[in-house]
């Protein structure tokens, strides 16, 4: 498997390293929660190995980040002993399992051989919507025979809202749940967001299908869309 390493103890990431690697993987590692994220989103990894506590990001987040551009990567988190809450909460991410620190060698390559023989998520890569083809898998629209490349964030948002389809969400619902930020300040970047997203997938943005807006609410993925 290709397996990225995120852990930021210097000592512990190379001691996963030389387990991982003796397991015959193909290890990648890096040490902090920002770079997680953009290497975790910029390639698909048979499964990521993802510390809780990071500098730069934590690990909820950079957990968060990775569920909303690629929902069906096989994340394996490492928390605290006795945080209860951290697993719970790491689960609700999107996390597929995980393994309490300290834990034995046996114990991790168990997990992580669980995970890789595990049928992948049901995923959605594909859709089609009001004449364009979402491919989130290549991160790209299609409409009348032009292709136009949509960020990883960009197919997050879809793809959030997409599963969010049949209620109006909040600015600051996408803010916290798609961007990974808070505040009301912020919401303005949201819209923005939209604008440009609009431009790329709509026919015609001034009349959006695909993501409409919701008076007073929000916005909400297009009713008679699939
Ligand atoms: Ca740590």
């Amino acid at each position: 498997m290709r397996i990225l390493v995120v852990e930021d103890e210097a000592g512990l990431r190379e001691g996963l390293i030389d387990l991982l690697q003796g397991d015959g993987h193909d290890v990648t590692a890096v040490g902090d929660g920002a770079t997680a994220a953009a290497t975790g989103i910029a390639e698909s990894w048979d499964l990521v190995v993802l510390d809780l506590m990071l500098p730069r990001m934590n690990g909820m987040d950079v957990c968060r980040k990775l569920r909303g551009a690629r929902p069906g990567m096989p994340i394996l988190m490492l928390t605290a002993r006795g945080s209860e809450d951290d697993k719970v909460r790491g689960l609700g991410e999107g996390a597929d399992d995980y393994v309490t620190k300290p834990f034995s060698a046996r114990e991790l390559l168990a997990r992580v051989r669980a995970l890789g023989r595990r049928a992948p998520s049901e995923v959605t890569e594909q859709i089609d919507v009001d004449g364009a083809v979402l491919d989130f898998a290549r991160l790209v629209v299609k409409r009348d025979g032009a292709t136009t490349a949509l960020t990883p964030r960009e197919v997050g948002l879809l793809r959030w809202l997409h599963r969010q389809r049949g209620r109006a969400v909040s600015r600051s619902e996408i803010l916290e749940q798609v961007f990974g930020q808070r505040g009301d300040l912020q919401t303005r970047a949201v819209d923005m967001a939209i604008v440009v997203l609009r431009k790329k997938v709509e026919r015609d943005p001034a009349q959006p299908r695909i993501i409409v807006s919701i008076k007073g609410a929000g916005y909400a993925w297009g009713e008679d869309t699939p």
